[in-house]
């Protein structure tokens, strides 16, 4: 039996019918934000928040007590888009405030589920927290290695990188784990305990290490920021890494087309033919369910110092 919807009174049906998602009432909740979800039919706002729903118990560690950036683009990513930063006067209280040194205005920082609902009411599209450990701002938690195809080359090379880059860095002594961008490239991971070094030191070891790699295959590599240079090119971007850099979160969507989500991966799925483009809104909640991608992450800290000094 359905129920009839009686709107009261001086009041517009279709408020009494505005959805909520982790009892965060949204507007609009039909807007598109992608016109083509990967499968032909637009992703809308609602759909945006459930995909946070359902996907928020997997990402929280990974961006809870980090400053964190939001990409938001109210109209869909085919309206105007801007990063936010900072906290703004009158937002929500689910969305934490963090100070960091040598900026006098709060950052925003995601540390509830329930934020990441205030996200998509805003239009966030994308998730990029500092790569500090949580709760301290002004320390290394995490290296990101962002591998950058250029023109023409193959999805199938930028894999082969991820793979070389897995082993230099087990080899001295690190943790690696892969994801896609939901863009061109891919994404190494590498968790480091809080030590001693700063984030000159990480920057430091990063940039050797992407140099040496360069080295050693300069006709596949290359490390500077030239980009007409890069034809036929991976570039080894390795200043992700420094105090105030972000890098986009494993599960964040990506404003791009087929509304595409950077995916944790386990080093199995990143072999020959893996297509970055099968990650999306819809299917990466049933997908990483039942992946075993990042199974260990979160003891996989590893001191940076002693592979700095094997590195050097
Ligand atoms: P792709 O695989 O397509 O390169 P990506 O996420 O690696 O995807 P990049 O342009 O290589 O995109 O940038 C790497 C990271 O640097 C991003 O994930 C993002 O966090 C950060 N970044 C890049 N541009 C900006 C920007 N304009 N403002 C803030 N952060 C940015
Ligand atoms: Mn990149």
């Amino acid at each position: 039996m359905t129920q009839k919807r009686r709107s009261r009174a001086g009041q517009p049906a279709a408020q009494a019918a505005q959805p909520a998602v982790m009892g965060v009432p949204l507007s609009h909740p039909d807007k598109a934000l992608w016109p083509d979800g990967g499968d032909g039919a637009p992703v809308t706002k609602l759909e945006l928040a459930q995909y946070y729903k359902k996907v928020g118990g997997w990402m929280l560690p990974h961006i809870a007590g980090r400053p964190c950036s939001i990409m938001r683009a109210p109209d869909g990513i085919e309206g105007e888009r801007f990063f936010q930063r900072h906290a703004m006067a009158g937002q929500s209280s689910l969305l934490s405030q963090v100070k960091v040194p040598g900026d006098r205005k709060p950052y925003l920082q995601i540390d509830r589920a329930e934020a990441l609902a205030t996200v998509a009411q805003a239009g966030g599209l994308e998730l990029h927290p500092w790569n500090c450990a949580p709760g301290k701002p002004d320390v290394p938690g995490r290296l990101v290695f962002d591998l950058d195809p250029g023109p023409g080359v193959e999805f199938d090379a930028v894999v082969q990188a991820a793979r070389e880059l897995k082993h230099r860095l087990e080899a001295l002594g690190l943790a690696p784990w892969p994801r896609t961008t939901g863009g061109k490239g891919l994404h190494v991971v590498t968790p480091i305990a809080a030590g001693a070094l700063g984030w000159d030191q990480a920057k430091a070891f990063a940039r050797r290490l992407c140099e040496q790699m360069a080295a050693d295959s300069p006709d596949r590599y290359l490390v500077k920021m030239a980009k007409r240079a890069r034809a036929g090119k991976i570039f080894l971007d390795y200043l992700r890494n420094d105090r105030m850099a972000t890098a986009v979160a494993p599960l964040s969507p990506r404003a791009r087309d087929g509304a595409t989500v950077a995916m944790p991966l386990t080093w199995g799925q990143v072999k020959k033919g893996l297509d970055p483009h099968r990650f999306t809104i819809r299917t990466a909640p049933g997908l990483i369910a039942k992946s075993k991608a990042w199974r260990g992450y979160a003891d996989s800290e590893r001191p940076l110092k002693p592979a700095l000094k094997k590195l050097t």
